[in-house]
This record gives structure tokens, C-alpha cells and sequence, in this order.
């Protein structure tokens, strides 16, 4: 045995999936029961997370006779499902999502933010499991609230398994197709190795739910040992940027490893610059029972990681999401910490081509700017980028991109990812002949940026 089992944090996992397949659903399906009961067993809600104790895990899996203990505290759940708080919970490029839920549509197979999906899990190395959603949507399918999936399976009739089987067949052919092995967890005794196992579940009658929080938690903990072992150096990463009534611009950060405190020095990587402040406060919801006690929130001297926590200091303006926080410890020079903090902006930026020629991409956060970058890069893709932007596209951004116009046409283009464009900024785009591609798919904007091209060349 290892004596780090002993002092291991909860593991953190994000929800992904293409829209509609269910993940708030779930979420909201593996925090309810108890909520029902009166009785949250110890479930709190954290800034942009869900705390779930391992007695509460043990609680929901005991029909599942799992005898195995749970070295675990728990489970640390990001609420915000979708690309964005995945691409931010990053640090240094590398991912601080330990495990991540894809979620498919039983009836509906792999959908294009399902491949998304999956090639950001690739890029960034990040272990996953499969909760093939909607069980209950099968043809005559018979309720086994909230019962282990074997057990639900066995309950029902010879067509609705046949439809079953032929359903996730399929899509594992569909998983094979995008160079992924996956099986049904129980069949699946390499775990992680080469692949990927698939839970069936329905979030609306609760099947399979019990399977799919023992399979996370016995996973991270049998192969993430190291990984997830407590380190007092603070790691934590700004997931949102915010302003709040009363509070002015806050960020709501994941504190991965260590302790913050009230007062502690701290500094994050700016738009302008890195940002020096001082914790004014450490925030989280009320407990479960006093939700409804709305737009205030419990404030904390010291908070330990692993946390979904907002912070409110001063100068958080311009704070970027997707950056690292850092704290100013007593022996630390503050010059060191703010180059320390810069380096993120610093990785991104120098992906930029050195020739100068390349199309302008602006995305929402230095997260999902990096991921785009990452794509753009990849042979098959191999689009050249010359300047970069965090945000909406506003007129500047435009005028930017509008350099290219004499260099190289068809590169005077900005590929807008999940970003908004500003009412001004199309109009000089119209004005100047600077295309604009939006999307929220990576790819798509690969697939109309070509189709351009091709027109171009024409
Ligand atoms: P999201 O966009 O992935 O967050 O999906 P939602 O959680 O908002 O769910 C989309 C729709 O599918 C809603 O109408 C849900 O009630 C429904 N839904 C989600 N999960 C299930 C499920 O397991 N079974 C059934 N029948 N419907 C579901
Ligand atoms: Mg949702």
C-alpha cells in the first residue's frame, strides 16, 4: 500500500457531450436524491462545482456491493458543462481535469460537439468515460429507479435488449471510427489502457447512475495515485471572470491544490499585464438546504483544495480566464510571480507565425484560444495564424486582421471561436473586405475558412 493513499484530494471531473445528449440532466440527477430526501449527505455546492463526499458515493453504490474502499475524499464535479471550463481547468498547457463524463444521446450516436469533445480529451491526454445517456428512451423501456444498469437490463424484454445492443454496437463502431476503443465498463478490465469504457445511463430515472459514480471514483483512485496526491503548493485556475452586484469583477477559480486565505497576495495573468491584488474575500454558495437564499454567499478565512471558490480583490478587470493564480508566499519575490503569471499569455502568443502572415483568431478564453491554436496547427489543418485575440471581436481586432489585406488576401480573416462580434466591428469588416467566420465547433471553422479558400482559388 501506498502512504500516500492517505492524503490523496478529490479527484475533479468535467461533463462534455454534444447539446441536448443530457449533462445538465445528470448532474442534476446525481445531486437530487438526497436533496429529496431532505438530506444532502454532505453534498455542497461550490462556485461552478458540486462537492460529492465518498459517504454520499457509498451511499448511492451500495447496491452495487462494491466492497472496495474508497481512498478518496470525494468527488469534485465542474458544474458548467462544455468545452470552455474544460479547456480552462488548465495550467502550463497541460489539462487539471482528472476525469471527464462524455455524454452521448443513446438514440442519436456521436454528434459533431461529441467529436469536438473528444478531440480536446485527446489533445489534452485527459481520461474519460462514456455515459451513453437516455436509456430510458428505448422502446417499452421498463423504470428500475435509479437500480445498477445489470440489474435494470435484466428487467427488461427480449426487444428492448435487442434494441439496446444494436444501438450500442453501433456506436462503438462510430468511437472506432474516430480511433477510439470503447466497451461496456464491466466487460472492460483494461480500464483506461487503450479503452475507454461506456456506462449506460438515464438521468431522467436515475439507471446506471450508481455505476457510473463508482467507476469514476475507482478509477482516478487506483491509476491517478500521484496525480491526485495532496500538495500544499497552490495550484488553482480561473475558470470565469464576473462581475457581481456589490462585488465588482470577481473570478471563480478551481483551486486544484493548497490553501487560500483571506489576504494572501496574489497575482494573475491580465489582458494589460499581470494583476497584483489582495484576496478581499473567499466566496461559496450557502449549503444546499439555504439555496434559495439568493445572491449572497458564505465567506471563509482559509479554504483548502480541492474547491470551486470566487474571489473577490481589486483590479480583476482585465483578469483572463483560463490563466493560473498564484500566491506571493513570504519568501517569494513579487518580479519572479509576475513573470511566473505572464507565462501563459507568453506560451500562447508565441504560437503566432513568424513570418507575419496568417489569419487573426480571437476566442473567449485563453482555454479555448489555445485549443483552437493547438487544431490550427495540426498538419492536416496547417492554417498560419498572425495575431490573436481574448473576447468579443471588436473594431480593432478588425483593423488587425485588416493588415493581411495587402500581404495575403485570403488570410485578412478572423476565425471567431464562441466569441460574439461587435454590431461596429462588422460593419468595418464589410467595410474593409475582412471576413468573419464564426463558430462554436473548432472544426467548423477549419471547414468554412477552406471552403473559402477553395472559392478564392477558383
Ligand atoms: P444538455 O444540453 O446536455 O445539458 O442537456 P439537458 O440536460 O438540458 O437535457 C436535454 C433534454 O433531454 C431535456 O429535455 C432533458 O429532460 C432530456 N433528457 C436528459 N437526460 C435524459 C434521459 O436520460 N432520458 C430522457 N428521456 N430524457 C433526458
Ligand atoms: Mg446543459
Amino acid at each position: 500500500p501506498n502512504q500516500n493513499e492517505d492524503n490523496l484530494r478529490s479527484p475533479i471531473c468535467c461533463i462534455m457531450g454534444h447539446v441536448d445528449t443530457g449533462k445538465t440532466k445528470l448532474l442534476d440527477c446525481i445531486r437530487g436524491t438526497n436533496v429529496q430526501e431532505g438530506e444532502a449527505g454532505g453534498i455542497t455546492q461550490q462556485i461552478g462545482a458540486t462537492y460529492f463526499p465518498a459517504e454520499n458515493i457509498r451511499e448511492r453504490t451500495k447496491e452495487l456491493k462494491a466492497d472496495a474502499k474508497l481512498k478518496v475524499p470525494g468527488l469534485l464535479v465542474i458544474d458548467t458543462p462544455g468545452h470552455e471550463s474544460f479547456t480552462n481547468l488548465r495550467s502550463r498547457g497541460s489539462g487539471l481535469c482528472d476525469i471527464a463524463i462524455l455524454v452521448v444521446d443513446i438514440m442519436h450516436g456521436l454528434e459533431p460537439q461529441t467529436i469536438e469533445s473528444l478531440n480536446l480529451l485527446k489533445m489534452r491526454n485527459t481520461e474519460f468515460i462514456v455515459a451513453l445517456n437516455k436509456v430510458d428512451r428505448l422502446y417499452g423501456w421498463k423504470v428500475c429507479k435509479n437500480a445498477p444498469i445489470v440489474k435494470a437490463m435484466k428487467q427488461q424484454s427480449k426487444d428492448v435488449q435487442f434494441e439496446y445492443n444494436t444501438r450500442l454496437t453501433q456506436i462503438v463502431t462510430q468511437f472506432k471510427e474516430q480511433g477510439i476503443n470503447t466497451e461496456l465498463y464491466y466487460k472492460n478490465k483494461e480500464m483506461g489502457k487503450d479503452t475507454f469504457s461506456i456506462v449506460p445511463t438515464s438521468a431522467i430515472s436515475g439507471e446506471g447512475i450508481p455505476d457510473m459514480l463508482l467507476l469514476l471514483v475507482q478509477w482516478t483512485q487506483k491509476t491517478m495515485i500521484e496525480r491526485l496526491t495532496y500538495s500544499n503548493v497552490v495550484q488553482c485556475t480561473v475558470l470565469e471572470v464576473k462581475v457581481v452586484e456589490g462585488h465588482g469583477t470577481t473570478i471563480d477559480v478551481v483551486l486544484v491544490n493548497g490553501v487560500l486565505h483571506e489576504g494572501d497576495q496574489i497575482v494573475v495573468c491580465g489582458m494589460q499585464g499581470p494583476i497584483v491584488t489582495t484576496i478581499r474575500a473567499l466566496l461559496t454558495p450557502h449549503p444546499m438546504k439555504e439555496l434559495r437564499v439568493k445572491g449572497t454567499y458564505l465567506h471563509h478565512k482559509e479554504i483548502k483544495a480541492a474547491q470551486g471558490i470566487k474571489i473577490t480583490a481589486q483590479g480583476f478587470e482585465h483578469a483572463i480566464a483560463g490563466t493560473s493564480l498564484y500566491v506571493v508566499g513570504p519568501d517569494d519575490d513579487v518580479e519572479d510571480i509576475k513573470e511566473a503569471a505572464m507565462e501563459d499569455m507568453k506560451s500562447v502568443m508565441s504560437r503566432i507565425d513568424k513570418s507575419g502572415e496568417g489569419v487573426y483568431v480571437q476566442a473567449s478564453t485563453l482555454g479555448s484560444l489555445e485549443a483552437l491554436l493547438e487544431f490550427l496547427k495540426t498538419p492536416e489543418v496547417s492554417i498560419p495564424v498572425s495575431g490573436i485575440g481574448i473576447g468579443p471581436v471588436h473594431k480593432k481586432d478588425v483593423m488587425k486582421a485588416s493588415v493581411m489585406l495587402e500581404k495575403k488576401k485570403e488570410y485578412a480573416t478572423i476565425l471567431a471561436f464562441d466569441v460574439k462580434v461587435t454590431q461596429e466591428a462588422r460593419e468595418l469588416s464589410d467595410e474593409l473586405g475582412v471576413k468573419v467566420f464564426m463558430a462554436d465547433i473548432i472544426y467548423h471553422l477549419f471547414d468554412q475558412f477552406k471552403a473559402y479558400i477553395d472559392t478564392i482559388k477558383e
